[in-house]
């Protein structure tokens, strides 16, 4: 299995995530990230008198020892201004998101849920945009992209210096326990942002993770919980490392079928929810940065 983490900053996928990610480099699944900036705004660089683009610099090679660490298949690291999501046209960094998702083919891709767990504006800009790409590219032309997980906790640790944002337990679609070694690696991978160890020290983020992780899972509802990512999606497309399974002919034929009709529901924080339903045929063209989707019918582009 193929799972895509996308995060807006290095760190935040050592920040919780990486005990998960450990967990799935074992079980043997190819393990990507993706980070949208390079955290390059911390105010840690103060400290270090850096500029912006040194900073930047420091996160990069830490980020890079992560992947080394963790074992990841392959991170990319984009350029976009950290803090500053919410300043861009959400075309720019959903194209960025689309692009790395064709090229990976994740069956599962990782986020931050709704509240952004520290409510970090970049952390809700990358939910959103995430979700409505997801929505995009899910159908038949893209059968390996299944789901939609967020990475969350339950509860808040105490005296921690920041606000944390929890989802209800109820919530939570799939809880697993990762091993002692899992534990590990994910220690280590903390260790790796060197500019920020009295920061880790402080907020006592080593300590702060147990063996627990929780996700929610997009568009599902899974009592009990599962206790894998993996659980419940269509196996026979994914195919073990190095060995992926050619399409049948009724799975191209299926690639290759017409877009299914659909309908668009509004949400008030700007993203779409597409529906098939039967009738004619409509395209939707995408969001115009305030949360509107122009549909046109059958190609005559009128509007809807
Ligand atoms: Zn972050």
């Amino acid at each position: 299995m193929r799972i895509l983490y996308i995060f807006p900053h290095p760190d935040d996928e050592s920040f919780g995530p990486a005990r998960a990610m450990a967990a799935q480099r074992r079980q043997g699944d190819d393990v990507y990230l993706l980070t949208l900036t390079r955290g390059e705004a911390t105010k840690v660089r103060h400290k270090f008198g850096w500029t912006l683009e040194q900073m930047g610099e420091a996160r990069y090679r830490e980020l890079s020892n992560v992947k080394t660490t963790l074992d990841l298949n392959d991170i990319r690291i984009l350029n976009l201004p950290d803090g500053g999501l919410q300043e861009l046209d959400p075309w720019t960094i959903e194209k960025s998101i689309r692009d790395e998702i064709l090229r990976i083919e994740p069956h599962v891709i990782v986020t931050f849920p709704i509240h952004g767990i520290s409510g970090f504006p970049d952390h809700i800009v990358t939910h959103f945009a995430v979700t409505r790409v997801y929505l995009e590219l899910q159908g038949p032309e893209h059968p390996w992209l299944q789901r939609l997980a967020f990475f969350t906790v339950v509860s808040a640790p105490a005296e921690f210096p920041w606000h944390v944002n929890v989802t209800a337990p109820a919530q939570i679609d799939c809880a697993f326990q990762v091993k002692d070694s899992d534990m590990d690696l994910f220690h280590k991978s903390l260790d790796c942002y060197v500019t920020y160890a009295d920061v880790i020290a402080r907020t006592r983020v080593h300590q702060v993770f147990d063996r627990n992780v929780h996700f929610e899972l997009f568009r599902e509802d899974q009592k009990p919980p599962f206790e894998d990512l993996s659980e419940g999606l269509g196996m026979s497309l994914i195919a073990p490392p190095g060995r992926e399974k050619p399409a049948s002919g009724r799975e191209a034929r299926a690639a290759k079928a017409p877009d299914p009709v659909r309908r668009v529901h509004w949400h008030p924080l700007g993203f779409a929810q597409i529906d098939q339903i039967s009738g004619g045929i409509w395209e939707a063209e995408g969001a115009d940065g305030r949360g509107f989707l122009r549909l046109y019918r059958d190609g005559d582009r009128r509007p809807f």
